[in-house]
């Protein structure tokens, strides 16, 4: 059964010794961060911190930091995880309104608004301030009214005030980027700690106008529960901790930034879109809903990896069955590498493959195309197809100047990426040496238990 609730999927983790709550108090300057840090670095629990100094709103925070919690959320098994999420996102259900929704128990309009209120972190050092970087912002677009929900960041600036981050690549770029050009102001509602599935829903690169809730009711096998915003004309997951409602005010900027980011570096400061807020509502006694990005792997990358994979997969496999499997590898912060795994039917088609993932919705700066016997999960074994089955003056692709590399700081200009293509395939049609394989090796019993069983400290 899905979680209808965020609070049934914190009191599942809870009940698996999967959630620690932090019952003394903590800074919502660094601290906080600093907690579910640690907890990435260990793939530890999530964490529930009860009291954040100053504020009577306790947070969560780490829920995605390990990979067993994002299967958890969708309630799959390790081996899984691909065929469902891939059925699921193609089987949208459109959300189902409903009266009365706990996230607007509580109201604030108005002059009574004050994000001020929230215990939203500060999470590195340069950070340009207080971040929420775990809403769902839901929008439409003014002129054909279709919908998307994406996570962007958000900076607070004062009681009613946000700045905003997505660029032109992004849905929400381009909707802002057409409400101003009529002149108008675009509505947003924000979405804070909402049912996990519908955080990995934001994350597929769905088409431009297809509203990320219908897939998060596919993958649900139930539809999403949505409530009419307050001042707003959008609809919002009725569960959700806390919502807020607003517009993005035509052709405003304001500084916003840096912030740390998925990149594993700063993400620059600049002149960004700004959200006037109109209302906060939120549930009684909410929790609200922390999230770090960083040096891989955080709960950012996890929290994006599956999804990544399923939407290049769905896009290759249509124009190439030969394809077997796709990889967003931490080691690219899951974005920016792209490992591809299948068995060539034709001569160059790995070149097709390279191409046509490096034209995907995507935009990876590297693709490395591998046969079906390498493990793409394991970069050793990628690396070893490279090392052994590539000749760089032949199976290298380089394409230069094209839009993608969101926030890399190697880029010439943002948003700007030269794009690389491996072909680590054995050359097609080519005599080429067998891997060796030693006979019986299944037949070995499990050496590190026998190991434990006389006492002696193996493995690694
Ligand atoms: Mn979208």
């Amino acid at each position: 059964m899905p979680f209808d609730d965020p609070r049934e999927f914190l009191a599942c983790l809870e009940e698996e010794g999967d959630l620690v709550r932090v019952t003394s108090p903590v800074d919502v300057r660094y601290e906080i961060a600093a907690y579910i840090r640690k907890t990435s670095d260990e793939q530890g629990p999530a964490l529930l911190f009860e009291r954040v100094e100053g504020f009577d709103i306790p947070a969560v925070g780490g829920l995605f930091a390990a990979r067993r919690r994002v299967l958890r959320a969708l309630e799959y098994a390790p081996g899984e995880a691909f065929d469902r999420f891939h059925e699921g996102i193609h089987s949208p259900i459109d959300p189902v309104l409903t009266d009365r929704g706990p996230c607007q128990e509580v109201v604030y309009e108005g002059d009574e608004v004050d994000l001020t209120r929230l215990p939203i972190p500060t999470y590195c050092e340069q950070d340009g301030g207080a971040f929420i970087t775990h809403g769902v912002q839901i929008s439409k677009d003014t002129e054909t009214g279709g919908k998307n929900a994406g996570i962007y960041r958000m900076q607070r600036k004062g009681r009613n005030r946000l700045g905003v981050l997505s660029n032109i690549h992004q849905h929400l770029g381009l909707q802002i980027n057409k409400a101003e050009r009529r002149g108008e102001a675009l509505e947003v509602a924000i979405a804070q700690g909402v049912d996990p599935v519908i955080m990995l829903a934001t994350q597929v690169k769905a088409a431009y106008g297809v509203d990320e809730l219908t897939l998060a009711g596919g993958l649900r096998g139930k539809p999403v529960e949505v409530v009419r915003c307050r001042t707003v004309d959008l609809e919002v997951p009725a569960t959700s901790e806390i919502v807020i409602e607003g517009r993005f005010l035509p052709h405003v900027r304001e500084e916003e930034g840096p912030l740390g980011e998925f990149s594993g570096y700063y993400g620059p400061g600049g002149q960004r879109p700004v959200v006037e807020v109109s209302a906060v509502t939120h549930r009684r006694s909410p929790i609200f809903h922390a999230g770090l990005t960083g040096v891989p792997m955080t709960e950012n990358h996890f929290l994006k990896q599956i999804p990544n994979e399923v939407t290049v997969l769905r896009d290759l496999s249509a124009k190439f069955p030969e394809v077997k499997a796709v990889h967003f590898p931490a080691s690219g912060c899951s974005e920016y590498h792209c490992y591809i795994s299948m068995t060539p039917r034709y001569k160059g088609q790995p070149r097709n493959v390279i191409l046509a993932a490096l034209g995907s919705a995507k935009r990876p700066k590297l693709v490395v195309v591998v046969d079906e016997d390498i493990d793409i999960f394991d970069d050793v074994k990628v690396l070893w197809a490279v090392s052994t089955r590539m000749q760089a003056d032949r199976d290298v692709i380089i394409v230069p100047a094209a839009g993608g590399g969101p926030l890399d700081p190697s880029a010439p200009e943002p948003n700007l990426s030269a794009m690389m293509g491996i072909d680590a395939t054995r050359p097609f049609g080519q005599e080429f040496p067998d891997v060796p394989e030693v006979p019986g090796v299944e037949n070995v019993p499990d050496l590190l238990t026998l190991a434990r069983q006389r006492g002696i400290t193996a493995g690694p």
